[in-house]
């Protein structure tokens, strides 16, 4: 009996542990810029394929430096949803590496979405 009721508290602390380290995902204060992969977001080599080659106009994802945020994580932004980081570019990689700011461009698929959204300083988490 004793022993049944050791593995019940057992499973019951493992519960609770599991629980609680997926309320502690991470977030994170970043500056947030949006892009499209036209002439004027990505210069004249724009090939409308991002860095990770998928296409950029079907794919809504985020440029960010790889250094900072790894390729393929997936970002919860507010307002914008969840999005996977399948791009970089100059500017995200400057701020991290000249001023240790998380800076992430987030795609939209036309110009004037993009302007729209401005630049904004977001709570962003890092879902695992
Ligand atoms: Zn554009």
């Amino acid at each position: 009996m004793r022993k049944f009721l050791l593995l019940i508290f057992t499973i019951f602390v493992i519960t609770v542990f599991c629980h609680t380290e997926k309320a502690t995902a991470e977030t994170l204060n970043m500056l947030v810029t949006a892009y499209c992969p036209c002439e004027k977001c990505c210069g004249e080599s724009s090939d409308g394929r991002t860095s990770k080659n998928d296409d950029a106009y079907i794919c809504d994802g985020v440029a960010a430096d790889p250094k900072a945020i790894p390729y393929r994580t997936k970002l919860k932004i507010p307002g914008a949803g969840i999005k996977e980081v399948d791009d970089t570019g100059g500017a995200m990689r400057q701020s991290w590496r000249k001023k240790g700011i998380y800076h992430i461009d987030l795609r939209f698929s036309n110009h004037q979405d993009a302007l729209n959204w401005g630049r904004q300083q977001l709570d962003v988490e890092i879902l695992k």
